[in-house]
């Protein structure tokens, strides 16, 4: 069995849901995972804004807009009369639901189903659209078996028990069609997996099943070797281990939150991202161990401040490092990339919030430097492959860039340089120059 993810670009317009009904249809037992339709689940969080405040003039409005746009594109979507029949009847029954809200006080509750509409009408619009077309596919609510418990965890026996019980109940099936998303909670109520939560639902369900591959399917090709925003002729990276993909994650790849996959990563289930618009691309695989590579990818993160602080008593005492990170757990400030020297160290943040605070609390133990507009510049891949190599490779590239602080050691996946945010366009392409260049 394989799981499909869509998302919400993915299923956006009658022409995009007609793509991914082409894409799935074969034989080869699946079970696709729907998003809702792009822009949705913003606008059901407005609804639940307004009706929080009391506005329920402009809740009632975003909802009638909304169902409108549904109408409209069942209207394209559907053929038959007898579809476009029963798809009208659906959205207004998920709408009229949404609405027998606004004259009721407001509740997390309320609130909570009003959210998973988006899911709800994407994937039973789906089903309509296979039975219209003629495919044999199962539509199974993800309320059924998707469950968190009291800790908003992922309660996975339950999961997979009530899972396979769903599913036994249609032998002969061999496309199911779920939502993302959506689920219930320790005491049954409508839930939900949190914002971006549908890939969490592939991974949860390619675990229960042990699923022979997760594909997320979005609008790029995959991770790319470096940002295309900065760096031309950057390429995708055709396999990653898991624990790159969580270092190139942190840098801002919004495709995939490594959180999402890590039911997959524990039960070694590979991980396929794939482009909707380009089906014939093999995309991005992620594997607990990918074959030797050196260097996989750059990439960078800005908005970074670096605070150094240097204590005139540190020549060997002990008990400074953990001081200066009391600081910032105090402030709830996770620390980034470390750097230390005898007399000092230097740390990065990327919440800033709290940096007059923390400042102030670490001038008991030194003198403290702040500067911003800082970037982290990270270097992933396997470095152990040709330790010597890589570092001469990277130093060389960077002989005309300022370097602020270097990481390496922390485990062998990556090296980590900070840049003024100034010199980063020119860090990455000189990067991109000396550690691509045999791969164009
Ligand atoms: N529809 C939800 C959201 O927009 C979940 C998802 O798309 O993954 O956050
Ligand atoms: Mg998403």
């Amino acid at each position: 069995m394989k799981i499909l993810k869509f998302g919400g670009t993915s299923v956006e317009n009658p022409a995009r849901i007609e793509k991914v009904a082409d894409l799935i249809q074969d034989d080869q037992p699946k079970m696709v995972v729907l998003s809702a339709i792009g822009g949705t689940t913003d606008k059901l969080e407005d609804i639940t804004h307004y009706l929080y405040n009391n506005n329920r003039d402009a809740a009632r409005e975003i909802t009638a807009g909304l169902e409108k746009k549904y109408r409209k594109l069942a209207e394209e979507l559907f053929r038959t009369d007898e579809g476009l029949h029963k798809a009208l009847g659906m959205i207004s029954s998920h709408f009229n639901h949404i609405r027998s809200f606004f004259n009721k006080s407001y509740s997390t509750l309320q609130q909570k189903s009003i959210l998973a509409q988006g899911e709800l009408v994407s994937s039973a619009l789906f089903q309509f659209f296979l039975e219209e077309r003629g495919v044999g596919s199962q539509l199974v609510s993800a309320l059924h078996f998707m469950r968190i418990d009291k800790n908003e965890e992922p309660d996975e026996l339950y999961i997979k028990e009530n899972l396979e019980r769903e599913l036994a109940g249609y032998p002969g099936t061999n496309l199911f069609i779920t939502q993302g998303y959506i689920c219930r909670n320790a005491f049954g109520e409508i839930d939900n997996l949190k914002r971006g939560g549908s890939d969490y639902t592939a991974s949860l369900i390619g675990s229960a099943l042990e699923a022979e591959e997760v594909q997320i399917w979005t609008d790029v090709d995959g991770f790319h070797n470096n940002d295309p925003r900065y760096v031309e002729n950057t390429s995708v990276i055709r396999h990653l281990s898991f624990d790159e993909a969580a270092e190139l994650a942190y840098f801002g790849a919004k495709i995939l939150h490594p959180a999402s996959v890590l039911p997959c990563k524990l039960k070694e289930i590979p991980v396929r991202l794939k482009n909707t618009f380009n089906p014939d691309d093999e995309g991005t695989l992620i594997t607990t161990t990918p074959p030797l590579q050196e260097i996989r990818a750059v990439a960078a993160k800005d908005n970074i401040a670096v605070i150094r602080i240097q204590s005139n008593r540190m020549l060997l005492a002990y008990g400074f490092i953990r001081k200066v990170f009391e600081v910032f757990e105090l402030y709830q400030t996770p620390v980034d990339v470390i750097t230390t020297s005898e007399v000092a160290v230097s740390v990065t943040i990327d919440r800033l919030e709290k940096t007059e605070s923390i400042l102030h609390d670490l001038k008991k133990y030194g003198t403290v430097e702040v500067e911003y507009n800082q970037s982290i510049i990270c270097v992933v891949g396997n470095l152990m492959a040709d330790e010597k190599g890589i570092i001469y490779k990277i130093f060389d590239a960077l002989h005309e860039v300022p370097v602020r602080m270097i990481s390496y050691g922390g485990n062998q996946y990556n090296v980590t340089i900070l840049v003024h945010s100034e010199n980063k366009t020119e860090a990455l392409n000189a990067l991109s120059r000396n550690l691509f260049s045999h791969e164009q």
